[in-house]
């Protein structure tokens, strides 16, 4: 017998519909039920499309408003006791509560018996799934917590699913996943302790899935791919045991990685399948196949649940045939992991090409992909002969286009010098000949890059975009937001500048649209969190530069002032990482041929006179593998490409990086690989903690690290930012030392980061004098 079925699914809707029903009910234009029909009317759509593509089973439980980890905390009664729910408000709104948090109670009259806070009660903390862009809600787990099923919701979605007349499969994050994605809100508490607290929940849970009348229940275990602690490891089984108690059958599913060390506890457990990731492990089924009992159903994720492209169905069918044979024929097919991570459909999208659109598929068009497998797999492929050929010839017209292959970006890697991946002097000797051409003061301060966002530049652009303003028109509403912008960084008294970034949409999106191999979709819509979707550029081809990207705007800025101008550039990792990346060359290559476009740019802003150069890299941890042992060759290609990016210049170019967003303490060594001569990072939130490891490592060349945190609108004082930068002067000696914010300030408006920013300037000052520099 041969199965399919899907992991999940998108739940947005191919117009963003799930999005805009949410953010109109937060605003309070929407009710509840309205809110809940809107749902429903996606997961219904969702399911017919399963149903129609011939899957094996409707897959239910892999919808949420905002996030379905925050589901599972409700599903097991596990909400925080810091958000004082008395259990009497609806769920959906304790939901909304726990992902969105309170907003001070400012907003209401405030007295004795409102019981709400005055300070506001903040969100459950939200972090990226795994290696991907979409982030969950983080459950929190305390000594104290105690869990209670709340099955309702879940029970009503298998009901709108079983109404529909097919099998149906509801999937939940395994029990020592979901403890794994928490956090320990108490000093050194384990979470691992509660699992015995937790599993009577799951086993209660299945028994009422099982008298509904299901016989699969899937749970995503995919912590099997992650370095476990051994005594994460050594929990699954006792774990499982207890779940293999009821009369039920558990589809046990790992995905983003290979198993490794794992994979033969996976295959033991007493579960009635299990499904691999054969797209991020192909060579891993062999072992699988060895080690799986024959009883247990195998499920192999064939199709890429991650990219855009479309399969190659002759060699997934080469992949599987094996499997099927060595299985008798029984065999389950599906993608990867959920197809959460793709656009709902690509096939029709109007801003494709249409040779573009024959090459890629979303989740709609994978599941047309499995079923031409199981066909071909079931009747052989004479049985499905116009769909392989089709399939076939896409490929091969992807695999021969001109768009797709350049032979000069070819030539050009071929010939890169050895010595195209480091600067001509060493640090010590550029720092020198850079504080001659730059004639900085000590502690300058300087900002991220992007300044406010303001509705008069989101409306120039999107007049442009429907042809209401000109392209001249356009260049000069941006050249006077330039202005504006460099005129009050010299009121400021900022020592380094910035232009600002008015004229881009996006840090990846802007430089996407000037290169060449980069193509943009109408709805290629991808859930990052909550309401919030981001559409990825697609990849597709070899990159090249035809022409400048920033020189123009830069040499604009730099003509308005004395002071330095920073030129501003995303850094190829961060375009390869918030990028679909073509699946035919390694990323690695794909992140060479980026960082070539880039280095043309920054020595083109050298020409121009532009004497400080900053490549950001917010991405780079992002692009970690989930395995430890396999970091080093990923820094080392990704650090080599950065410094690629880079090196082209002379020695008296001062080259910045910027990162934010996550922990560098664990990648320290290949941070200082870069060799910029300056780097800026996030620090403030961790009260400069993560600073603490830049001083062990005795990081080499000079940091500004974030005094405040650019994340809300509230106007930090004086003190407390000197309160930080002395606690960095601790750690860094102060001669190489930066004063900046934490990151870009594109979300704030203008009062806010005026007010910020003088704070910051004079805080700066009085550090200089104390230290007397
Ligand atoms: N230069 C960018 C900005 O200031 C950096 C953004 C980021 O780090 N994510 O907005
Ligand atoms: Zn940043």
């Amino acid at each position: 017998m041969i199965q399919t079925h899907i992991l999940g699914f998108p739940r947005v809707g191919l117009q963003r519909e799930l999005k805009f029903a949410l953010e109109r009910h937060w605003r309070g234009e929407l009710g509840a039920e309205e809110l809940e029909a809107t749902g429903r009317a996606l997961r219904r759509r969702h399911w017919e499309q399963q149903r129609d593509a011939g899957l094996g089973f409707l897959t239910v439980g892999d919808f949420a408003y905002y996030d379905q980890v925050a589901h599972h905390i409700q599903l097991f009664g596990c909400e925080p006791s810091r958000f004082g729910f008395q259990g009497s408000e609806p769920s959906l709104e304790r939901y909304f509560t726990m992902a969105r948090g309170v907003a001070p109670a400012s907003a209401h009259p405030h007295d004795e018996a409102c019981g709400c806070s005055s300070t506001g009660t903040h969100a459950l903390e939200m972090t990226k799934w795994f290696d991907t862009n979409y982030h969950y809600l983080v459950p929190e787990f305390e000594p104290g917590t105690r869990f209670a099923l709340a099955p309702e919701r879940l029970l009503g979605e298998l009901g709108e699913a079983q109404a529909m007349g097919r099998p149906v499969k509801p999937v939940l994050v395994g029990p020592l996943t979901f403890l794994w994605l928490g956090k320990a809100k108490a000093e050194g508490f384990d979470r691992l302790a509660l699992l015995d607290e937790l599993l009577p929940l799951y086993v209660d849970l299945l028994t009422r899935l099982a008298a509904a009348g299901v016989q699969w229940v899937q749970l995503d275990e995919p912590i099997l791919g992650l370095d476990l602690p051994p005594e994460w490891a050594r929990a699954f089984e006792p774990a499982y045991q207890c779940l293999a108690a009821v009369d039920v059958s558990i589809l046990l599913t790992t995905y983003f990685a290979p198993l490794r060390d794992h994979l033969s506890l996976a295959c033991r457990l007493p579960v009635a399948g299990l499904h691999v990731d054969a797209v991020r492990a192909p060579d891993e089924l062999p072992a699988v196949l060895d080690a799986l009992p024959p009883d247990r159903e195998l499920s192999v994720g064939i199709l890429d649940g991650r990219n855009i492209w479309r399969a190659d169905l002759d060699a997934a069918l080469a992949a599987v045939r094996p499997a099927l044979e060595r299985r008798s024929g029984r065999l389950w097919l599906a993608p990867s992991c959920s197809l959460l991570h793709v656009p709902l459909s690509l096939r029709e999208d109007a801003a494709l090409d249409p040779d573009l659109r024959s090459w890629v598929a979303g989740a709609t068009e994978k599941l047309a992909e499995l079923q031409v497998l199981k066909q071909a797999l079931l009747k052989g492929d004479a049985a499905v002969a116009g769909e392989l050929a089709h399939a076939r010839a896409a490929l091969a017209a992807r695999r021969g286009s001109p768009c797709v292959k350049n032979a000069a970006v070819a030539q050009r890697l071929a010939r890169l010098p050895s010595n195209a991946d480091h600067r001509a002097g060493a640090f010590p000797q550029r720092q020198r000949l850079q504080r001659d051409r730059l004639k900085l003061p000590p502690l300058p301060a300087t900002t991220i890059g992007s300044f406010p966002q303001t509705p008069s530049i989101r409306a120039a652009r999107a007049a442009h975009k429907r042809g209401e303003l000109s392209a001249e028109g356009y260049r000069e509403a941006m050249q006077q937001e330039i202005a504006r912008a460099v005129a009050a960084q010299e009121a400021l008294g900022l020592d380094v500048l910035v232009h600002g970034e008015a004229e881009r949409n996006d840090m990846v999106e802007y430089f996407a649209e000037l290169l060449q191999g980069y193509a943009f979709s109408a709805n290629g819509w991808v859930q990052s969190y909550g309401s919030r979707c981001v559409k990825p550029p697609l990849l597709f081809g070899d990159v090249s530069r035809p022409a400048p990207m920033t020189v123009g705007w830069a040499r604009h800025a730099q003509s308005l002032t004395k002071r330095p101008m920073k030129g501003m550039l995303t850094g190829p990792i961060t375009m390869l990482q918030w990028s679909f990346v073509r699946d035919d060359q390694p990323r690695a290559d794909t992140a060479l041929q980026l960082a070539l476009a880039v280095r043309d740019e920054v020595q083109d802003l050298e020409a121009a006179g532009i004497a400080i150069i900053q490549v950001d890299e917010p991405a780079l941890r992002e692009g970690l593998p989930l395995r430890r042992a396999e970091w080093p060759a990923y820094l080392a290609w990704a650090s080599r490409a950065f410094r690629v990016a880079t090196s082209g210049v002379r020695d008296d170019t001062q080259i910045h990086t910027h990162m934010c967003y996550a922990e560098f303490n664990d990648i320290l060594p290949a941070i200082a690989s870069l060799d910029a001569d300056v780097i800026t990072i996030e620090t403030s939130r961790s009260d400069m903690e993560l600073l603490r490891g830049f001083g062990d490592f005795r990081y080499p060349n000079e940091i500004g690290p974030g005094v405040y945190d650019i994340h809300s609108p509230r106007v930090p004082g004086r003190a407390e930012m000197l309160r930080l930068l002395r606690k960095a002067a601790e750690v860094v000696p102060a001669d190489r030392l930066w004063v900046n914010p934490d990151c870009g300030l594109k979300t704030r408006a203008w009062p806010e980061t005026t007010a910020a920013l003088r704070e910051m300037v004079l805080a700066a000052k009085q550090l200089r004098d104390e230290l007397a520099l």
